[in-house]
């Protein structure tokens, strides 16, 4: 199989210079463990049979299982589920939490398809990958297009297939299901919070502060929602579609609102676009990149900064909710341009710790209040935060180039605890 990608790749060797590794620690995070593609039947409602690929990806599962979300996109690839993975286990390593890395996706237009249609793939996935995923071995969750509905009918296939009631399998559930209250927003929550520490360290004041926020699904409404509930001006959003804009800044509830009522009443997905129904300037997703704020928030695709758009971003600071939205090369010249950038595995780990939490109560059959979720995730993202920082500090780097080398000292630590050619290669008395 492949592995991470080379700039990735590059891109490690280039970090670990200021890390306390062992070079087995690269030399493992180079090499995914292993990678399974599949196509799923699905009958559809007009009586023909369509088959669909997949994949699921297990990158590291040195700190514990492996963890990480199915994405259901009509662009999903065996590269890209790769390099999802890879990061996902470079996000558990940086917060800590005892999960390894790995990915999975449909190569689907989920749109196109009914409910029933979508509760058959959904179902249909899990029985193609039963014998790879598990409570102890790789446990799946939430990604673009992929929902709380979908990972209960997921949790519910795992469990007729097991034989038991097993709501450890996945994460991201409905509460009703055995889902963790607050996993709901713990992705954009964990964003939050770290943006709430910077705050306080550089006394910003939130009124009057303009973001705009790229994606308007499950990350892009909670993060809208919460900074909007601190004074934020949230001045522009967007979706799939494009973007609309008001310089002194929208009503978020009301957004929010109107986008959950475009659902129409036979589809899983949201209806047209939240931008045609809204009276405002309406603008591109590359006009959004560029506007004028004090933060840009990208929260939906992957690849959207790059080395063609990268001198228009105006905004100081980004806060990278989505997965992988600024490319490495793009990435170097906003760092030259002064422009901070806050990266996906840090800004973004608030989901899969609470969907560590999730897993934990499911194990454990005893759940949490929602209050004690936020105060564990805040605990978590502030020391994360506070242990990047310190790193940006001392060694004069990046955020991006701190979050690696903080993974990379935790990820060594267990590569370490193994014993390395170093130990092995000593003599013995
Ligand atoms: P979602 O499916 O709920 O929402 C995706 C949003 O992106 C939708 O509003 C969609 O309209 C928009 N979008 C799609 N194509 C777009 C385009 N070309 N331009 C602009 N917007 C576009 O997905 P989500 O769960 O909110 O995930 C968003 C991002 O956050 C993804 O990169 C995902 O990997 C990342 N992420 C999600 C979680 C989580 O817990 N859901 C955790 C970590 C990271």
């Amino acid at each position: 199989m492949a592995g991470i990608l080379q700039e990735s790749a590059a891109f490690l060797d280039a970090v670990a210079e200021h890390a306390e590794i062992d070079e087995e620690t690269l030399l493992r995070l180079k090499h995914p463990h292993a990678a399974l593609e599949f196509h799923i039947p699905v009958r559809m409602n007009d009586g023909r049979i369509e088959f669909y690929k997949a994949y699921r990806v297990h990158h590291n599962n040195m700190r514990g299982p492996c963890k990480g979300g199915i994405r259901y996109h009509p662009k999903v690839d065996m590269r890209e589920v790769n390099q999802l993975a890879f990061w996902m286990t470079m996000k558990c390593a940086v917060v800590s939490i005892p999960f390894g890395g790995a990915k999975g996706g449909i190569c689907v237009d989920p749109k196109s398809l009914n409910r029933v249609e979508l509760e058959r793939l959904s179902r249909g996935y899990i029985k193609q990958c039963a014998d790879f995923i598990g409570p102890d071995t790789d446990i799946p969750a939430p990604d673009i297009y992929t929902n709380e509905m979908i990972m209960g009918w997921m949790m519910d296939e795992y469990s007729k297939i097991v034989r038991r009631r097993c709501p450890e399998v996945i994460t991201g559930k409905p509460v009703a299901l055995g889902g963790s209250l607050g996993r709901n927003d713990a992705t954009a929550r964990g964003g939050y919070y770290g943006l709430k520490k910077l705050a306080a360290e550089r006394q910003w004041r939130p009124e009057g502060k303009r973001v705009a926020i790229q994606g308007f699904g499950n990350v892009g409404q909670h993060i809208a929602r919460l900074l909007f509930e601190d004074g934020y001006r949230i001045v522009a959003i967007s979706d799939s579609q494009g973007g609309i804009y008001r310089a002194d800044g929208f009503d978020v509830p009301s957004l929010v609102h109107v986008k959950q009522h475009s659902r129409a009443l036979s589809a899983v997905y949201c209806q047209g676009s939240v931008c045609e129904q809204v009276d405002a300037e309406q603008i591109t997703n590359q006009e959004l990149l560029a506007l004028d704020v004090d933060i840009l928030i990208p929260a939906a695709l992957g690849g959207q900064i790059t080395l063609d758009n990268c001198d228009q971003v105006s905004a100081p600071l980004i806060l990278e909710l989505a997965n992988g939205p600024i490319d490495l090369l793009a990435d170097q010249k906003l760092y030259e341009h002064g422009i901070e950038v806050i990266p996906d595995i840090l800004a973004n780990a608030g989901g899969v710790t609470v969907s560590y939490f999730e897993w934990v109560q499911n194990r454990s059959g005893y759940y949490w209040p929602e209050a004690e979720v936020h105060e564990k995730l805040k605990r978590i993202m502030d020391t994360a935060f506070a242990s990047v920082a310190l790193i940006v500090q001392s060694k004069q780097i990046a955020w991006r180039q701190a979050a690696y080398v903080q993974a990379l000292n935790v990820m060594g630590e267990a590569v370490r605890a193994l014993g390395t050619r170093a130990y092995f290669s000593e003599p013995q008395a």
